[in-house]
C-alpha cells in the first residue's frame, strides 16, 4: 500500500470512529466538533474502556498509557488539568508527577479532604510529546470524555487548572492571572479557575493567590454543608 492509500485509510478509520461517537460526517472543523453531542456511554467504567482503546487522535500514537482520571465518583469537588505528563504517561494515573504533589497538598492542606475524596481528569487523556500543550483539535476531540465524566460525576464545583482547562471548559479566552478565583456559574456547577500546579512550582510567588482560591473553594463547601 503505497504511503498515500495508507494515510486515507487511516483518515478514514478516524473517521467511522468519530461516527461511532456521534459526530457528524461532513466538512468536520473543530468548531463543529464543540458542539455536536457524542453518544458516549453513561458508565465510568464502559467510558473508561473506551479512553484506554482510543485511537481518535496522534497523541494515541505516542502515549504509553492513556490516563483516564481517578478519585471519588461522587465527589462535590473535582480538578481538571491540560493533559498527562511524563510520571502520568507511564502510570496511567493523573497529577502523580512533581505537580502532582504539589496539588495533592494543596488539596490536603487547604481543603482538608484526602485526595481520594476529589476526582481529577484532564482535558487530554493522552500525553502531549514534550509536554507541549494539546493543539485545539486534540482538545476538542477528547473533550466529550470530560464532558461525560462531569455529567455522571456530577460535581457541585468543578477546578480548572490553568490555561488550557479553563479554556476548554468555558470557551473564553480569559487570562488565568485575570480570570483566576472567580466563581463562574456554568448550567450544572460552579466553576473556579485558578493557576496549574506546574506553573506554580515555576512561579512560587503565585502560591498565595492559589491558596486563597484554595480557600474561597473550602469556604464554598462549608457554606453548603451548612
Ligand atoms: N499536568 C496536568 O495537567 N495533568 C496531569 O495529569 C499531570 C500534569
Amino acid at each position: 500500500m503505497s504511503m498515500r492509500n495508507l494515510h486515507n485509510a487511516l483518515q478514514l478509520k478516524q473517521l467511522m470512529l468519530l461516527k461511532q461517537m456521534g459526530y457528524a460526517w461532513t466538512d468536520m472543523q473543530p468548531s463543529d466538533l464543540e458542539n455536536e453531542p457524542a453518544d458516549l456511554p453513561y458508565s465510568l467504567t464502559a467510558l473508561n474502556k473506551l479512553v484506554t482503546d482510543c485511537h481518535l487522535c496522534t497523541l494515541s500514537k505516542s502515549r504509553r498509557r492513556s490516563v483516564f482520571g481517578e478519585g471519588d465518583e461522587h465527589a462535590e469537588v473535582m480538578f481538571v488539568g491540560e493533559g498527562p505528563g511524563a510520571t502520568e504517561d507511564s502510570t496511567g494515573r493523573p497529577f502523580v508527577g512533581r505537580a502532582g504533589e504539589l496539588l495533592t497538598r494543596m488539596i490536603e492542606n487547604v481543603l482538608l479532604l484526602p485526595r481520594s475524596r476529589v476526582y481529577i481528569a484532564n482535558i487530554v487523556k493522552c500525553r502531549p510529546p514534550s509536554n507541549r500543550v494539546p493543539t485545539e483539535s486534540e482538545a476538542l476531540t477528547c473533550r466529550p470524555y470530560l464532558f461525560r465524566q462531569i455529567e455522571l460525576i456530577q460535581p457541585r464545583i468543578v477546578v480548572t487548572l490553568g490555561a488550557t482547562a479553563y479554556r476548554y471548559l468555558t470557551n473564553d479566552t480569559t487570562p488565568i492571572s485575570r480570570i483566576r478565583g472567580n466563581a463562574i456559574s456554568m448550567p450544572a456547577y460552579t466553576l473556579i479557575p485558578t493557576f496549574h500546579p506546574s506553573y506554580l512550582l515555576r512561579n512560587p510567588s503565585a502560591k498565595k493567590a492559589a491558596f486563597e482560591d484554595l480557600k474561597k473553594i473550602k469556604a464554598m463547601m462549608e457554606s453548603a454543608a451548612h
